[in-house]
């Protein structure tokens, strides 16, 4: 079917109204549910094919974070859905004000390579606990998964309320050119900048969750054992293949040499089983390899383990003594590299990030109360962790998105169904009586609607 004809059979669907009862989206999301849970295996396999992610990490960031927003969203979904009542001013005595959620209709979803399942499914609960259809768009680069998601959806739901279109740059391109009522992207700032202007030529708005250099800060005050384990965890899950993990690492300058025997120490405790059992995530191709490396060249490696190109293996790497002006801190690595840069101001270091474009994320190292609201008060970043990282986004009541070039708007919980509903406004007027001093031609109306007014 062509994606005109396909945009048509949805939004004939639509204005059926099927999709907006409570009933029917609780049944939809606990289909979806069944449907996850029965492909759980074809899913793992397919994430292990396509990135070589271990069975613990595709079920921690793929499988099992996506169950978890589905059952947070069936047990609060009735409430949600409830208009909300708000106050009514003086001015308007006799009538009540609601807001309602209302879905927005067609939903385009469009998902990246990274976490192949997950960044397609979490957003598209949102968009079925909010009333829309959907047509969602993987990533190309993993075909396996995409091929597994297509199952699952066309086993699961009509074409004419969600479907999947597989492939890449031109069935995106050619998706974007038709009129859907809500952009949902995930991945490059560059693509992102693209969506939007396809958008605005329909004004469909959008949530752009894109990438970025996110900052991860040690101070001297930190404690260092935690933050070390937790600074490797965040970096290389995924073979640092993360739009939120910690991209670069500032360290207090009197602590750097004890902090990278820890940083290395973790690294080894946490992956040199993993890299001899051929367990690591692999890089997602040839291209973004070669681009890693490149980022090795004029650089004494401080610490890694031989890379492989036949396998697309890159063992999580150190490199020491980076400055600004390095080409690895000229673009999101998007890999298993951390360079790392000393400091000894705080106040230097919140300079250096403010003159760069506002990250996803952002991680602080430190028991100090006052660098911490330092930091959270003078940087502008999606969102992040105080003495953790990636765990932002383990929680349904953070809402998770850019900011600036990072992206616009945000999912999660309650933040996934607002986003994908428009938000009604309505006042309920009262017809028992009717004040006339409202109307122009009244004697002393202007007067009495300028006392009100004041
Ligand atoms: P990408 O922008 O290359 O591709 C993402 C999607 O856009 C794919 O489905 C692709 O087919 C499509 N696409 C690519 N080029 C297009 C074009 N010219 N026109 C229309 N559609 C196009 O991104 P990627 O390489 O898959 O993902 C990596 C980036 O995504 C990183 O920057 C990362 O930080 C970011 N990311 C962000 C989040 C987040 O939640 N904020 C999550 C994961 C990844």
């Amino acid at each position: 079917m062509s994606i005109a004809k396909l945009v048509k059979i949805q939004k004939t669907f639509f204005h059926t109204g099927t999709t907006k009862d409570y009933e029917f989206r609780i049944m939809q999301l606990k289909k979806l549910q069944q449907a996850i849970l029965y492909h759980e295996k074809e899913i793992i396999h397919a994430v292990n094919k396509d990135l070589n992610k271990s069975e613990f990490e595709s079920y921690l960031t793929e499988i099992g974070s996506t169950l978890k927003e589905l059952s947070f969203t069936i047990k609060h979904l009735k409430h949600w859905m409830k208009p909300t009542r708000v106050k009514t001013p003086l001015l308007l005595t006799g009538s009540k004000s609601y807001i309602y959620a209302e879905p927005y209709g067609l939903a385009l979803i469009i998902a990246p390579w990274n976490y192949p399942f997950h960044l397609i499914f979490s957003p598209l609960i949102g968009a079925i606990a909010a009333g829309n259809c959907a047509v969602l768009k993987p990533s190309e680069l993993t075909p396996e998964t995409s091929t597994v998601v297509a199952k699952i959806i066309h086993n699961t739901f009509p074409e004419e309320y969600i479907t999947v279109v597989e492939g890449g740059v031109e069935e995106s391109t050619a998706l974007l050119k038709e009129k859907f009522d809500y952009i949902f992207y995930t991945g490059s700032t560059h693509v992102g900048k693209i969506v939007m202007e396809a958008a605005s030529k329909h004004l469909t708005p959008v949530t752009l969750e894109l990438g970025g250099k996110s900052p991860c800060i040690v101070h001297k005050d930190a404690n260092l054992e935690i933050a070390a384990k937790r600074i490797v965890f965040g970096k290389f899950l995924n073979a640092g293949q993360t739009c939120i993990a910690p991209d670069y690492l500032y360290i207090h300058k009197t602590k750097k040499e004890e902090f990278i025997t820890k940083i290395i120490e973790n690294i080894e405790e946490m992956y040199n089983q993993r890299l001899e059992n051929g367990e690591f995530t692999k890089i997602i191709n040839a291209r973004h390899f070669e681009r890693l490396q490149s980022y090795l060249e004029g650089h004494q490696i401080r610490y890694g383990k031989d890379r492989d190109e036949t396998t697309l293996t890159f063992p999580p790497t150190l490199l020491d003594n980076i400055k600004w002006e390095d080409k690895i801190m000229q673009d999101e690595i998007f890999g298993p590299i951390l360079p790392i840069i000393e400091f000894e101001q705080i106040d230097d270091v919140v300079k250096a990030i403010n003159e760069q474009a506002k990250p996803l994320a952002l991680y602080l190292f430190t028991e100090s109360k006052e660098i911490q609201q330092q930091v959270l008060r003078d940087v502008s970043f999606g969102g992040g962790c105080i003495n953790d990282t990636i765990f932002q986004l383990a929680t349904p009541y953070l809402p998770f998105g850019g900011v600036g070039d990072s992206g616009i708007g945000g999912y999660h919980g309650q933040a996934s169904f607002d986003t994908f509903s428009h938000k009604k406004s309505v006042l309920k007027q009262t017809t028992a009586f009717d004040f006339s001093v409202r109307y122009p031609h009244k004697k002393h109306s202007l007067s009495l609607i300028k006392r009100f007014f004041k």
